[in-house]
């Protein structure tokens, strides 16, 4: 059996080996290293993906919530509220464009916004939310949406751990007023490097955040308001250009994956994540929940199964939110879980056998 690892990057640039070098070397042969036909063509080919009228692509990921955040124009003081359980970008974007932080407690099955809490967070300074689509799931953006037209909110999603998943028949990212992608490598859609994106239906957010990410113009030599540099570079957009057309099939894949492990883990000891029935799910993540998760994982280690906790300590409980006093208390579901979580390998190049050692060994635990 082949080594199992926690995502098997070298697998995939294997399985596209000869697409990917053929563009790398084209964009090193002409210099395309900055912006260029790769960028456009795929902010254009990401763009007809989802089904979404803009694509602004940039740096990474975290670039990206920044720069949308700073087209949604946050003033100092303005609250968002985001999700306690998710990657640190969700919310340390939100302070750095000049807002403060307010965290929403998680459900504790699907991981993502708990909807029934939002409403009680709402200030008179509150003017978005941040629905994150946690390890490949959509949050539950009906009421999201409904509760953001109430009170006269925007939402932003971040869609970083969700390419291609969908809500009710439609893809993430095309709900809230703007939406973050991450290309980080090990993501479902992974560039060679850093790299991410923003979309948007919105023909002005999509103007300004092009011009924010290019120091402010849209032209060499304009600058129309202060901005940064954020950009995908060529080797970026080339890569991601051919990955896009293998993403339906891997999404695919990885969905196959997860079916097998949901049937075939009967360990009474672990509990296998939930499937909300307004979403499909991409699988970004598997993350099963145990009791005696550190031994889990360390039973797993020495079988040669990597694993990782995502994440160990929910946000409010990091020393970065230790200002806004957050106890176990306000949340429970979060504080539950950052214990119990554990997500085991799933990518789409995991062969059968790997499958079924994983599971024989989950189940032996
Ligand atoms: C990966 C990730 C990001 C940030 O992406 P980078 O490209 O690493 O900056 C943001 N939000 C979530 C939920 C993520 O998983």
């Amino acid at each position: 059996m082949k080594e199992i690892q926690f995502v098997d990057l070298q697998a995939q640039y294997k399985s596209i080996k000869d697409d990917v070098d053929r563009v790398v070397a084209d964009v090193i042969d002409h210099s395309l290293f900055i912006r260029g036909p790769y960028v456009e063509a795929f902010e254009n080919k990401f763009s007809a993906l989802l089904g979404t009228p803009h694509c602004v692509s940039c740096g990474n990921g975290t670039d990206s919530l920044y720069i949308a955040l700073k087209a949604l124009k946050i003033k100092p003081g303005d609250e968002v509220i985001c999700p306690a359980h998710s990657w640190i970008s969700t919310s340390e974007t939100i302070t750095q464009a000049g807002g403060r932080v307010v965290f929403c407690d998680t459900n504790l099955d699907t991981f993502t916004i708990d909807t029934n809490q939002i409403e009680s967070l709402i200030t008179k300074r509150t003017v978005g939310i941040v629905p994150v689509h946690l390890f490949g799931q959509a949050a539950d953006m009906d009421p999201i949406l409904k509760i953001a037209r109430t009170h006269g909110l925007w939402v932003m999603e971040d869609c970083a751990q969700a390419h291609l998943a969908e809500y009710r028949g439609k893809k993430v990212g095309t709900f809230g007023n703007v939406a973050s992608f991450s290309f980080y490598p090990g993501k479902n859609l992974g560039a060679m490097g850093d790299a991410g994106a923003v979309i948007t239906s919105d023909q002005e957010l999509a103007t300004y955040m092009a011009m924010f990410a290019r120091h402010g113009g849209l032209t060499k030599g304009e600058h129309l308001i202060e901005g940064i540099n954020s950009r995908m570079d060529g080797l970026q957009a080339a890569v991601l250009s051919v990955k896009c057309d293998h993403i339906t099939k891997w999404t695919k894949r990885r969905q196959a994956v997860a079916s097998y492990y949901l049937q075939h883990i009967t360990n009474p000891r672990i509990q296998l994540p939930a499937l909300a029935e307004y979403s499909t799910h991409v699988w970004h993540l598997f993350v099963i929940k145990c009791e005696e998760r550190n031994e889990l994982q360390a039973y797993l280690k020495d079988k040669g199964i990597p694993t990782v906790i995502n994440y160990p300590v929910a946000l409010p409980f990091l020393p970065a939110y230790e200002y806004l006093g957050g106890s176990q208390e306000q949340f429970p579901n979060a504080y539950h879980n950052q214990s119990r979580i554990l997500s085991i390998p799933i990518y789409p190049e995991l062969e059968s056998d790997q499958i079924e050692y994983i599971v024989d060994s989950l189940n032996s635990f």
